[in-house]
């Protein structure tokens, strides 16, 4: 196999030029991280879940009008996408108190929001991904006016979608995350979905019992990750009908952990 020329290697994903001009290709890593990289370690088998999870939610957003970066799954671990000019703002939607909001305004997490809340951060890894206002956004020029009223616009269509298609599934969305980028044609650039939407980036609860689905069961090194990105992945209809339910083995897996501490 000939060398593919590496774009760039983030912490859960590597980005490798594409077969065509403007195309990329996300590979999807087994490596987490959380606290900017300060708690790192692997999830045996995320990579792949993830992959096929972003694909799946990718397609329906594309489906009901919602302008993508992805064009096709390429195998277990990659996807082809649009090249673009990524906007250096993480976007995130919360519905529900939980994280850093608990934490910065001394909240109960759990707490339902009376609105949903849309926060920006910058995106700088070096600054420990700083919050950010449209103020600051505007200030220095980190996107215009109108690409922020679409960037709004847009992650406000993504969460009632998103919302919805959990809830179906018997899953709260409590938040997450999104990026966004530049699609150039010509002189002139629109705003795309980019980047991924799996429980990387996502606080994914079950509806009936709570259990985190999420990226916090290894923040928060309560076990049973690839677990919990398998049930999203099961419920999601994206593993073969009769898998186990792995619901059971979260259960098995906290039983395990009560005993050992016991
Ligand atoms: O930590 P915090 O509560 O601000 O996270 C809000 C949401 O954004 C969570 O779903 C988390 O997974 C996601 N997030 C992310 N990448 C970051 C920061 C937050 O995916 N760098």
């Amino acid at each position: 196999m000939s060398r593919r020329r590496q774009i760039y290697e983030g912490k859960a994903k590597i980005l490798y030029e594409g077969p065509e001009p403007g195309t990329i290709i996300q590979y999807f890593k087994d490596d987490a991280t959380a606290f900017n990289a300060q708690k790192k370690g692997t999830i045996s088998g995320k990579g792949v879940l993830n992959n096929r999870i972003s694909e799946h939610v990718f397609t329906l957003l594309g489906n009901m009008g919602i302008p993508t970066h992805f064009i096709r799954r390429l195998n277990m671990r990659e996807q082809l996408v649009r090249q673009v000019e990524i906007v250096p703002i993480e976007v995130v939607v919360r519905n529900v108190v939980a994280g850093s909001l608990a934490k910065r305004l001394g909240l109960e997490e759990g707490m339902p929001l009376p609105r949903t809340i849309i926060e920006y951060y910058y995106k700088n890894d070096a600054l420990g991904d700083p919050m950010i206002t449209d103020e600051h956004i505007a200030a220095f020029g980190w996107a215009t006016q109108e690409e922020m009223h679409d960037i709004a616009d847009l992650a406000i269509r993504i969460n009632d979608f998103l919302s919805g298609l959990f809830a179906g599934i018997g899953i709260k969305l409590v938040d997450f995350k999104l990026e966004f980028g530049r699609l150039w044609e010509g002189d002139y650039s629109r705003i795309i979905l980019a980047d991924e939407i799996s429980p990387d980036g996502c606080r994914l609860w079950d509806a009936a019992t709570g259990e985190k689905l999420d990226k916090d069961r290894f923040r928060r090194d309560m076990g049973g990750e690839v677990e919990a990105y398998q049930e999203v992945a099961r419920r999601l209809g994206l593993l073969p009908e009769g898998s186990v339910s792995t619901v059971l083995d979260l259960d098995q897996h906290r039983k395990a952990r009560e005993e050992g501490r016991g």
